[in-house]
């Protein structure tokens, strides 16, 4: 029943197990994945886990903290954006967290790459970190469809994600003590506009944070998702799931 809307499991954090661990996740209740790249290396190595595994599909695409000033990087996404298990281009978006000083070049990539998915008819994975308002803005003027991934922003953001008609992206984050900002957004947003995701490795929910996270961890984020909307651990799983296959246009696959 669980589908998880990002990972990473292209990630080096996986090198000593990668196989085993994906092929065990459909025992550990896990059907989908949608593993998102970080620059071309890891959007190619996405799309070859995901020929792999039939229940793993990917996303391409350059992340903020991978943008570099040649745009040749954008042509070859826009290749690889045409395999069929490419449901998605991501992850993409703004990161002020650790740089503000490429910030005109972060958002030429964003803008890029949300023609492209446009274009392609794709949904983008959105990175949002400490950069609400130029995310916001670029969001409301391409009008995309997609998620924002590891929401962290405020109800009001969260409002204008859904008059999108966009997804709020909830991961282990919420399950932390310090996410009064997140509980309320869950609280307040219809569950048809939530999607599970993990961000493995990172971001594993308590009672593992601090742990390296995998997909079957969802669980204990839907957990906390069911506690907080007052509905069954059951429903959460079942509604987020159908969520993706809708988003992801996977309904007639899986
Ligand atoms: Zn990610």
């Amino acid at each position: 029943m669980i589908f998880d809307t990002h990972a990473h499991y292209d990630d080096s954090a996986f090198d000593s197990d990668r196989d085993l661990l994906l092929s065990l996740l459909p025992e550990q209740g896990v059907c989908g994945v949608l593993n998102a790249g970080t620059n071309i290396l890891s959007s190619k190595k996405s799309i070859e886990l995901s020929k792999k595994y039939p229940y793993v599909y990917s996303a391409v695409g350059i992340h903020p903290e991978c943008v570099s000033v040649s745009d040749t990087n954008l042509e070859i996404l826009k290749d690889l954006s045409k395999d069929k298990k490419v449901i998605a281009v991501g992850e993409i978006g703004l990161d002020y967290h650790y740089s503000q000083e490429n910030k005109n070049l972060q958002i030429d990539f964003f803008e890029k790459q949300i023609l492209i998915a446009n274009e392609l008819s794709l949904p983008i994975l959105v990175h949002d970190r400490e950069a609400h308002m130029d995310t916001l803005n670029l969001l409301k003027n391409y009008q995309p469809k997609g998620v924002v991934h590891c929401f962290s922003g405020s109800l009001e953001m969260a409002e204008e994600i859904l008059k999108l008609g966009m997804f709020i992206g909830v991961g282990g984050v919420v399950t932390f003590k310090n996410a009064k900002k997140l509980v309320q957004v869950v609280k307040e947003v219809p569950l048809e506009s939530i999607l599970l995701e993990t961000d493995a490795p990172y971001m594993a929910p308590v009672p593992n944070r601090g742990k390296r996270c995998d997909s079957s961890y969802i669980k204990f984020t839907a957990q906390k998702i069911a506690e907080i909307k007052n509905k069954s651990y059951e429903e959460v799983l079942l509604q987020t799931k159908s969520n993706a296959l809708k988003l992801f246009r996977l309904e007639e696959s899986l």
